[in-house]
C-alpha cells in the first residue's frame, strides 16, 4: 500500500499553500496532494473575472509552475476524488479503489458550486463559476453566440459575472432573492452602490426575485420563469448562488460540523491526525468574536495553510489572521478588511459618486471592518484599525481631512 507522511487533499488555495509551507519550514516527510481538478494548483479569484473575460491565458493562473512540485518533492494525484477516510486505521479510499495510508491529514476540499434546484436546471446553458471547466464551458457558449445570459445571485460571483459578461457584449439580466445585493458580505451603502453601477451599465436587476424555473426546446434551455411569473428568454443561466462544503467522507467518518467541518484554533479536527483549512472548515474567528464561521476567500486558505503547516511543524500557533476579500468589478476595485457581522454604525468616507469611497464599520465604537471602492489608502490604513482594535468617534471617522492611520 502507498503510504505518505502528509496527505493533502485538494489543489485550491489552502492546499497547495500547505505543501508549500511545510517545506518552507524545513518538513522533510513525504507529502502527497490530491485533487479532483487535472490539472495543477491554479488561481481561482481570475475564473469569475480575468479568465472569463478572455484577459488571461490558464497558465499565467497557475499558483507554481508545474515543475515547482516536482522540486519540492510534493507528489500530485490529480483528477482523483478520496471517496473514504478511515480514521483508525489513518488510511484514506481514493476513485480508482486505491487505498493509500497518511501520518497526517489536511483536507483542504473547499465546495462546490450550489446547484440550482429548480425544475430544468439540468438543460444545457445552465452554469456554474466554480473551476476552470465551468468557465471553458461558458466561454464556449458564449464564443459561439449565446447573447442573453440571465445571472442567479447577487454575490461576489454574481456581480462578477455580470461585470464580465457586459464586456462580452452579453444582455444580462441579474436576479438576487433577497432585497439587496451582497447582502450576506456588506451593509446597505454598499449594496445601493453596486446596484446602481450595475444598472448604469446595462445590467438589468431584479430584487427580491429567483427562479421558479428553467424552460427548454429539447437538451438546450430557452428561458426561465421568475418568481414574479414572469417569463425571460435567454440562452444561458449563470448561478452564483454560493457552495456546499466539500466534507462528505470526512463527516461520514465521524468528524464533528453541521455548516462544513468543525475545526480548533490550530485547525484540527474532532478526528485524530485530521486537520481542515480554507472555505470548508468551520472555526472560531476571533474577528466574529469568536463565533464560529466559515470563511471562503484566499487569505483565509492560505493563512489556515501556514496554521497547519506551523501545528505540524511543532510550532503551534493559534490561528488568528485577519480577513481580506477583493472584488473586481468594470473599474471598480473593492477591497474589504475585517468582518462587518454585527455592526451597528456605518460611516461612509467619500463620494460613492464619485466612485472613490470608503464604509467604516464600527460595533460599539470599535472598528471591525472597512469596505474601500477605488481607495486603497482607506484599506491599507483601515486594516490596522481593524487589527488593533481601534476605539474611533464616529465624528472622527467623517472628518476627512484626517487620513484613517491618524486615528490609531
Ligand atoms: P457567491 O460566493 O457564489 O457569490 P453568496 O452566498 O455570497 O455566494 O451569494 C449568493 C447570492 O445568491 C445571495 O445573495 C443569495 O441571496 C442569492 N441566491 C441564492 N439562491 C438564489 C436563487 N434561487 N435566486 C436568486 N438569488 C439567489
Amino acid at each position: 500500500m502507498l503510504a505518505f507522511d502528509i496527505i493533502i487533499v485538494g489543489t485550491g488555495h489552502g492546499g497547495a499553500q500547505a505543501a508549500i509551507a511545510l517545506r518552507q519550514k524545513g518538513f522533510e516527510g513525504s507529502i502527497l496532494m490530491i485533487g479532483r481538478d487535472k490539472t495543477p494548483p491554479y488561481e481561482r479569484p481570475a475564473l469569475s473575472k480575468e479568465y472569463l473575460a478572455g484577459e488571461k491565458p490558464f497558465e499565467r493562473l497557475l499558483i507554481r509552475p508545474e515543475q515547482f512540485w516536482a522540486d519540492k518533492d510534493v507528489a500530485l494525484k490529480l483528477g482523483t476524488s478520496v471517496t473514504r477516510i478511515d480514521p483508525e486505521a489513518r488510511q484514506i479510499s481514493v476513485t480508482g479503489d486505491e487505498t493509500i495510508a497518511y501520518r497526517k491529514l489536511i483536507w483542504a476540499a473547499g465546495g462546490d458550486a450550489r446547484r440550482l434546484s429548480c425544475p430544468g436546471a439540468h438543460l444545457e446553458g445552465c452554469h456554474v463559476v466554480r473551476d476552470r471547466g465551468d468557465v471553458d464551458r461558458l466561454r464556449a457558449q458564449i464564443a459561439a453566440g449565446a447573447r442573453r445570459v440571465l445571472v442567479v445571485g447577487g454575490g461576489y460571483i454574481g456581480l462578477e459575472a455580470a461585470a464580465v459578461l457586459r464586456k462580452l457584449g452579453c444582455d444580462v439580466t441579474l436576479v438576487e432573492m433577497q432585497d439587496r445585493l451582497l447582502s450576506r458580505v456588506a451593509g446597505e451603502e454598499l449594496s445601493q452602490f453596486y446596484l446602481e453601477e450595475h444598472r448604469r451599465q446595462g445590467v438589468d436587476v431584479r430584487l427580491n426575485t429567483g427562479l421558479e424555473s428553467i424552460v427548454g426546446d429539447g437538451e438546450n434551455l430557452t428561458g426561465a420563469i421568475l418568481t414574479t411569473s414572469e417569463e425571460l428568454a435567454c440562452d444561458a443561466i449563470v448561478a452564483g448562488v454560493g457552495i456546499v462544503p466539500a466534507v462528505g467522507p470526512l463527516i461520514a467518518a465521524g468528524a464533528a460540523g453541521a455548516n462544513g467541518v468543525d475545526v480548533d484554533g490550530i485547525c484540527h479536527t474532532s478526528l485524530p491526525g485530521i486537520y481542515a483549512i480554507g472555505d470548508c472548515a468551520a472555526h472560531p474567528n476571533p474577528y466574529a468574536q469568536g463565533e464560529v464561521i466559515r470563511l471562503e476567500s484566499v487569505q483565509n486558505a492560505n493563512d489556515m495553510a501556514t496554521t497547519v503547516a506551523k501545528a505540524i511543524c511543532e510550532e503551534p500557533e493559534q490561528y488568528d489572521a485577519l480577513p481580506w476579500f477583493w472584488s473586481n468589478q468594470y473599474d471598480l476595485k473593492l477591497q474589504t478588511a475585517g468582518l462587518s457581522i454585527g455592526y451597528d454604525t456605518t460611516v461612509v468616507r467619500g463620494d460613492p459618486a464619485e466612485r472613490s469611497f470608503s464604509v467604516v464599520y464600527l460595533r460599539d465604537g470599535m472598528v471591525i471592518a472597512v469596505d474601500a471602492v477605488n481607495k486603497t489608502k482607506d484599506y491599507v490604513q483601515g486594516r490596522k484599525l481593524v487589527s488593533e482594535r481601534a476605539m474611533v468617534s464616529r465624528e472622527d471617522l467623517e472628518d476627512e481631512s484626517r487620513q484613517l492611520k491618524e486615528l490609531l
